[in-house]
């Protein structure tokens, strides 16, 4: 096939867009495989070694600057990101197969996290600290790590780099950006913005390729003084142990096996819209995605009649068309886990209320479509109630009392984000006590959080740190402790 020109993307390094020696690889629009959305460069390790090269060659005169300098660039960025919403939006669409007006929603959180960081170069960024001689001075000072490298999964391929990127920026790091594969033309338009905003040669630099090849020798650079990660628990591990072999400070995001505890004295249509809207939004693609429902015994027949009625009327189709609600997988290797562990569910004993198979009618046979599936009588130690399955999957569980919930809500290796509802405030209560979980959520989905508020998992989910808001200072710098003799 002839590749036409325009749409190869090429590395973003010292401020120059650079086309490397091999063939580029293909980005395809998983609403329709025979589509390619554009081309990336499959790069060789040496360019991440260029790259971060150049990173750490303006690291200093970037970290000279002040945080309102800094933060200029940020709203540049922003106003470019916004000027250019409609049109990377629609690639975002058609990459990943989030359905439009999501994917402006993602868009637009990518403004306001880039907004959000520019207001941050003019905050406190330190304290003093009394100190027991009355002739010194003693203070705290944030210092940047160096060269950040900053490695991003396909499920949010703006919102996740940006909320790395902006506080990397902001509090005086250079950056080297490794995007997921299947996201990364939309990853690039996201770096051609912070370009056209002027950002200083060298202080943010593309590169893309293999994960194996170019993610492996980002974490393993002796340059590289800090690594944050979002994706996987499989590939999140291997990056700690290789980071921390070399000292280098990480930061690691990954999996859930998130549950939503539906106690009998919900409000049925409240837990029933946001159980659909957290399992099935983004194809349940979601690292904060429902895939738990645990619902006391006593109402599991009118909940599992209204969340039946309602994932019946959901609209599946390409994700630029009007109406649709529910795009598809985001690439063919998703779409073949998710029937993997609908079948493996089915030999697990469980019993399929809806759901379970590839949609290809319609203009949806060369897309990579699947039904929005719901699984009763689920065992809590069945693979499709312990694994990430991330796609649209529920895996209904019953419990005879709220403490009986909330133990097997916690039986997980995973502890990311989790959901009750109920109108009783004893079990709201006991619930945020003891759910093992960094977003513990109230009578809302599990999935979401509002970008200045810490987040992050606890267990197999996170490294323990935490990203967005105030909460990204702790890993984008280092303290200084200052003390000053008069
Ligand atoms: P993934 O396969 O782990 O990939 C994530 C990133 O790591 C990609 O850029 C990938 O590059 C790169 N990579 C792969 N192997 C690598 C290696 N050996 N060394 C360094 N980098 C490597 O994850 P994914 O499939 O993109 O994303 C889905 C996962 O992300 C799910 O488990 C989901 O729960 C998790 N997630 C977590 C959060 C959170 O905040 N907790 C948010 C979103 C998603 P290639 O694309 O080139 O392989």
């Amino acid at each position: 096939m002839a590749i036409k020109t325009e749409v190869v993307f090429g590395n973003y390094i010292n401020g120059r867009w650079k086309q490397e020696a091999a063939p580029p690889l293909a980005s395809i629009n998983p609403s329709d495989a025979e589509e390619v959305v554009g081309y990336v460069q499959n790069s060789t390790a040496d360019v991440v070694d260029e790259a971060v090269e150049v990173a750490k060659g303006a690291l200093l005169s970037w970290r000279k600057l002040t945080g309102a300098e800094r933060g200029h660039y940020l709203y540049q960025a922003a106003n470019q990101l916004e000027s250019r919403l409609d049109e990377i939006a629609e690639t975002l669409a058609r990459e990943m197969g989030k359905t439009l007006p999501e994917a402006k929603g993602e868009t637009a959180r990518g403004v306001a996290i880039l907004r959000y960081y520019a207001g941050e170069g003019l905050r406190a960024d330190g304290e003093v600290i009394p100190s027991t001689d009355s002739e010194a001075l003693m203070f705290t000072k944030r210092v940047p790590l160096g060269v950040v490298g900053v490695i991003t999964p396909w499920n949010f391929p703006i919102a996740i780099p940006v909320w790395k990127i902006a506080p990397a920026l902001i509090y005086g790091n250079t950056v080297v950006f490794k995007p997921a594969t299947e996201a990364a033309v939309t990853a690039a338009k996201v770096v051609e913005c912070f370009a056209q905003a002027g950002l200083p040669k060298g202080v943010l630099n593309l590169v893309t390729g293999s994960g194996k090849v170019i993610g492996n020798a980002l974490v393993a650079h002796e340059h590289v003084h800090g690594l944050t990660f979002t994706g996987s628990e499989q590939t999140g591990k291997q990056i700690g142990k290789a980071a921390a072999a070399r000292g280098a400070k990480y930061q690691l995001e990954m999996g859930g096996k998130n549950p939503v505890i539906v106690a009998e004295d919900a409000d049925l249509h409240v837990a029933v819209d946001a159980t659909i809207s957290g399992a099935f939004r983004s194809t349940g693609q979601k690292c904060t995605a429902t895939s738990r429902v645990i619902v006391a015994e006593a109402i599991l027949q009118d909940f599992q009649e209204l969340l039946l009625e309602k994932t019946k009327q959901i609209t599946i189709g390409k994700a630029l068309d009007d109406g649709v609600w529910m795009g598809p997988c985001a690439s063919e290797a998703q779409l073949r886990t998710v029937l993997d562990y609908i079948e493996i569910g089915k030999k697990e004993g469980a019993k399929l209320l809806c759901g379970g198979k590839r949609v290809t009618d319609g203009n949806r046979a060369a897309g990579y479509f699947v039904e929005p599936t719901i699984f009763t009588n689920v065992n809590r130690h069945m693979r499709i109630a312990q694994e990430e399955i991330f796609g649209p999957v529920i895996a209904l569980i019953t419990a005879k009392n709220m403490e009986e919930a909330i133990e097997i809500a916690n039986d997980s290796r995973y502890g990311l984000s989790a959901s009750i509802f109920t109108t009783n405030i004893e079990k709201m209560l006991l619930f945020i006590d003891e759910m093992d979980a960094g977003l513990v959520r109230v009578n809302a989905e599990s999935a979401g959080v509002e970008l200045q508020a810490p987040f992050g998992g606890m267990k197999a989910s996170s490294s323990h740190s935490r990203e967005q808001g105030q909460a990204a200072k702790e890993f984008y710098t280092s303290i200084k402790t200052v003390f000053v003799k008069g």
